[in-house]
């Protein structure tokens, strides 16, 4: 922990699949950071524009639809995969974690007004420091001077994979080729957008996942930052 120099902020950016909530959780705890899931933001925004029935191609309609939400992040509970999320004061934890809203999470995520408010959100949560932010954007876009800066990456067949197992250790069950097919486009999506696209920092460090184990990727981040 020996720069001073910049926001002491932990980023940590790539595609679907590569682990980064569950290395961001342990980077956070072993920092005692806190730790923000802005992907968990853009599924509950995604949730609210669907449940609202938005025309996402009406901006002004999107806008109303968002200066009318509140949103709220709750610390992981023991046990639990993720961080709770309140959208309008409802617990939508469970219900923002299913493939479909995945997909409507990338969809919505690509709409100016959505990243301006979340992008805004998320930059008030790090004002002080000592976050972990995880994401798509966060250190080339929410974070541009956080400290530590990583970019992790997986083949996709092996991406698709941990997403097979998380989703069947919750009962789920999955047809692999669809996942496939559904984690190929959001990435895609994901790194063409016109705003904020999901790319490298200049200055992340870059590990490749795919022949590591969650211990390895986290133990490794940990020596860059200490
Ligand atoms: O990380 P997670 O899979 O929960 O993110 C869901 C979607 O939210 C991503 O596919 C992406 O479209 C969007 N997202 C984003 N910028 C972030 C975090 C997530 O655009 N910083």
């Amino acid at each position: 922990m020996s720069d001073t120099r910049k926001e002491r902020i932990v980023t940590i950016d790539g595609p679907s699949g590569v682990g980064k909530s569950t290395i961001s959780r342990r980077i956070a705890a072993s920092l005692s950071f806190t730790y923000l899931d802005t992907g968990a933001m853009y599924r509950a925004v995604g949730l609210k524009l669907k449940e609202a029935r938005v025309d996402l191609d009406d901006a002004d309609a999107v806008l109303d639809c968002l200066n009318a939400t509140s949103l709220k992040l709750l610390p992981a509970r023991a046990g639990s995969d993720g961080v709770g999320v309140l959208l309008d004061g409802r617990d939508v934890s469970q219900e923002i974690r299913s493939p479909e809203m995945s997909m409507i999470a990338s969809a919505t995520s690509a709409l100016p007004a959505v990243r301006e408010k979340l992008t805004l959100m998320q930059q008030e949560i790090g004002i002080e420091g000592k976050i972990v932010a995880e994401g798509r954007d966060t250190g080339t876009v929410v974070f541009p001077g956080a400290a530590w800066k990583f970019y992790l990456d997986a083949a996709p067949g092996i991406r698709m994979q941990r997403r097979a197992e998380q989703l069947r250790s919750q009962g789920k069950q999955v047809d692999e080729d669809e996942l496939l097919a559904m984690t190929v486009k959001r990435d895609h999506d994901d790194q063409s957008r016109s705003i904020a696209p999901l790319c490298k920092a200049v200055d992340a460090h870059v590990i490749d996942t795919s022949l590591l184990s969650i211990d390895e990727v986290t133990e490794a981040m940990l020596a860059l930052i200490t």
